[in-house]
């Protein structure tokens, strides 16, 4: 496995690979790796000659109050972690490799980064489009692996694609989770272990709004009533939302017709935590 740390090394070693004809794909990341992150490593294996992986904490993604300082970095053992789940190259620039002096210029993907996420933190996405346009750049990858963890963030990067016609197919992969249901994040080593009991509650909520879809209730709010009463129910969770969007628009929906989008963002502590399911009829 390769350690590349700048744009001029990874580069070329890109150009290389294209001459030999060889397949690329992509999994970015911000690090400190857990079993989500490996299972998309795990598809790219299967789907490319050569999975590279990008490791690089964004700081135009993470708003002022937020953990960009306190995020959980360790290259060494990501690295490890990385090679035996059959990365090729790492891509790990420091902050002033990706954003030196000057630079000024970003992305922004509209209306589907004005709900959810988006809303509850301003200039997330155009952060997340923007490193993602110039990873694409750099690395000129065949396929790109996004987990469905981030769901509204594959529907921003599919967007991007399509509109600036990025010449790269998006690969989405379902969440990873422990066994207990808790999603697994980078950001569960910061609860405690009354908290990381409690958020439990997240993937229990949404079962329990897809076994009301299974039993027949189709009216958004009261599905919606459900999973907010539920996680109200545990009083260490605060909720930051709690809704139910169309897919791929995530417009306001009043019915469920095929399928929707049930995505929330809730706080235990400082830590917020964020789940999803796509509910079908
Ligand atoms: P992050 O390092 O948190 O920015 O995540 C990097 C990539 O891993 C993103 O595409 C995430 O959606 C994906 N990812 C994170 N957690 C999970 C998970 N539990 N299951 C599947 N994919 C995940």
């Amino acid at each position: 496995m390769r350690l590349c740390k700048t744009i001029n090394e990874i580069g070329a070693l890109i150009k290389s690979l294209r001459i030999e004809n060889k397949t690329v794909g992509l999994v970015p990341t911000m690090g400190y790796l857990h079993e989500g992150h490996l299972t998309l490593v795990r598809e790219a294996r299967q789907c490319c000659d050569v999975v590279v992986m990008s490791i690089f904490v964004n700081p135009t993604q993470f708003g002022p109050k937020e953990d960009f300082g306190s995020y959980p970095r360790d290259l060494q053992r990501d690295s490890e972690l990385a090679e035996e789940a059959g990365v090729d190259i790492i891509f790990a620039p420091e902050v002033e490799e990706m954003y030196p002096r000057g630079f000024r210029t970003s992305v922004d993907v509209e209306e589907i980064t004005d709900v959810l996420c988006g809303a509850a933190r301003p200039g997330h996405f155009r952060g997340v489009a923007t490193v993602v346009t110039k990873l694409f750049n750099i690395v000129q990858p065949d396929m790109a692996f996004f987990g469905q963890k981030d769901y509204q963030q594959v529907l921003v990067i599919k967007g991007l694609v399509r509109d600036l016609n990025i010449n790269v197919k998006i690969i989405d992969v379902p969440i990873a989770r422990e066994l207990d249901g808790l999603a697994l994040s980078s950001r569960n080593v910061y609860l405690s272990k009354s908290e990381r009991e409690a958020a439990k509650v997240l993937s229990r909520s949404l079962a329990k709004a897809q076994e009301q879809v299974a039993n027949g209730v189709r009216d958004i709010e009261k599905i919606r009533e459900l999973v907010l009463s539920e996680i109200e129910s545990e009083p260490l969770a605060r909720i930051d939302y709690v809704e139910i969007r169309s897919i791929p628009d995530l417009k306001d929906l009043k019915v469920l017709e095929d399928r929707a989008l049930l995505a929330l963002a809730v706080k235990f502590g400082n830590t917020r935590l964020i789940d999803n399911k796509v509910l079908e009829v």
